[in-house]
């Protein structure tokens, strides 16, 4: 099938590749003509296990296109997919929606046969309608579909989570549509993935209704970790007796810093502001939102506590920066809430992350990146492990730290506390 992928960023770029590797025609367009010239030169722009092998075996065989030729890769296309950002607005808790309605109008210019118009983007209730909306202004109603397609993929796991999904779902009352899109996934389905076709609307709730869950998850152990570090009780066990059970499932329920990255807090906030509308109150996302928020001070609340409050020139090593492991999305890491208060403090920070130094940090007054884990944590006070890479966890801290006075303070529980007691090390976890 020949389909177009408006936006070619973690969302637009692997669905991208995923279809084209599944032998579908497929243009990846963005606006962004640095991207586009880069990925058509082979380079990547994010950071995603498998992607670049994916994007050059399917850009050499001509199945992948790349273009910022909007009204062409539509006139082209059969299956039309909305990928851009939905961010929250500015001053507000709703999604801004200017990039998804703008790409609408755009779209609308190029249809002369039937397309399939597909949401991949998270959006909320109702925007399908909105979009049908603006397309109906300039186009009759037969030669177009709207459709809400929300993609679930993790960062980190996205071409695996891409091509072995747990369901595909699909927001149409168009019996056309249906058939098509479930032919487009039907290599999926065989795999084991399944369909489920339902109204627009629920489509769109599904996604941030799954999101919000799964938020709620991860901050109802991290504070049921509150509890434990207070009753000498280890976290994890309760992870683990918790998610044997399986109505409760052991997924996003491991204790650690605040969730962060470009979904769960802005599209937790955005739920509420779409209840909020429809005169509903989500009371348990609203005090997720809040938990989750006061989480990042308290986690600093215990590195004050573990250099007992004398921070001023205290070098401090964070270990990751980014919101998890295998990727490099900075957006919502609650590092970028932590750093700042300890430079205020009067703290030195180094960091060191496997995808690089960070825009984000680097304006930052005394704080510095290391481009080996070994240069970042030579001769620091403290050591913070934020995010669980697997190369975090066999380090040779005694070595490589080159004093005896440090402090490791795992926010990840990824080393065990018995073996650091028998090394010696100070050290702290979390929930423990
Ligand atoms: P992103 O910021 O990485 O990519 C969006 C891309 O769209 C950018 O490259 C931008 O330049 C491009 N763009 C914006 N306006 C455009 C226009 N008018 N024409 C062409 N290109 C344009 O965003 P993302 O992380 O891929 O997320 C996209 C959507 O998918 C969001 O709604 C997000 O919530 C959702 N989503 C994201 C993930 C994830 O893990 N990142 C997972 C599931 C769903």
């Amino acid at each position: 099938m020949k389909l177009c992928m408006i936006g070619t960023g973690y969302v637009g770029l692997v669905s991208g590749a995923c279809f084209a590797d599944l032998g579908n025609d497929v243009i990846c367009i963005d606006r962004d003509v640095n991207k586009i010239n880069n990925l058509k030169k082979g380079i990547i722009p994010i950071y995603e296990p498998g992607l670049e092998e994916l994007v050059k075996k399917n850009y050499k065989n001509g199945s992948l296109k790349f273009s910022t030729n909007i009204s062409e890769s539509v006139r082209k296309s059969d299956i039309i997919f909305i990928c851009v950002g939905t961010p929250t607005k500015k001053n507000t808790t709703g999604a801004d929606l200017t990039q998804v309605y703008k790409v609408a109008k755009e779209i609308r210019k190029s249809i002369l046969k039937f397309k399939i118009i597909i949401t991949k983007s998270t959006v909320p209730v109702t925007t399908g309608d909105e979009i049908e909306q603006i397309i109906l202004q300039k186009i009759a109603k037969n030669f177009f579909s709207v459709v809400s397609n929300p993609e679930f993929l993790r960062e980190g796991e996205a071409i695996r989570d891409f091509t072995y999904p747990d369901r595909i779902v699909i927001g149409t009352n168009d019996k056309k549509s249906n058939k098509i899109l479930k032919n487009l996934y039907s290599p999926l389905i065989s795999k084991g993935a399944k369909y489920i076709n339902t109204s627009r609307r629920a489509a769109e709730l599904i996604k941030y209704a799954s999101n919000a869950f799964l938020a709620t998850k991860i901050t109802f152990i991290n504070e049921i970790a509150n509890l434990c570090e207070k009753i000498d009780v280890n976290a994890e066990d309760i992870s683990i007796g918790m998610g044997l059970d399986t109505r409760i499932g052991s997924r996003f329920l491991r204790t650690g810093p605040a969730y962060g990255g470009s979904c769960f807090p802005k599209d937790t906030k955005a739920i509420i502001t779409t209840a909020d509308k429809f005169k509903t109150n989500l009371s348990v996302i609203k005090s997720v939102i809040k938990s989750n928020e006061n989480r990042s001070t308290l986690l600093l609340k215990r590195v004050f506590q573990i250099l007992k409050n004398k921070i001023k020139n205290k070098k401090i090593c964070f270990l990751g920066v980014t919101f998890k492991a295998n990727t490099d999305d900075m957006r919502d890491s609650s590092c970028l809430s932590m750093i700042p208060k300890l430079i205020k403090k009067g703290a030195k920070i180094n960091y060191y992350d496997p995808t690089g130094e960070k825009k984000e940090l680097t304006n930052l007054k005394n704080v510095f990146f290391s481009k080996d884990i070994k240069s970042a944590i030579n001769s620091t006070d403290l050591i913070i492990i934020h995010t669980e890479w697997n190369n975090f966890k066999s380090i040779n801290f005694k070595k490589d730290v080159g004093n005896n006075k440090f402090i490791i303070f795992d926010m990840r529980n990824i080393y065990s506390s018995t073996k650091m007691k028998e090394q010696k090390i100070k050290y702290f976890g979390i929930g423990r």
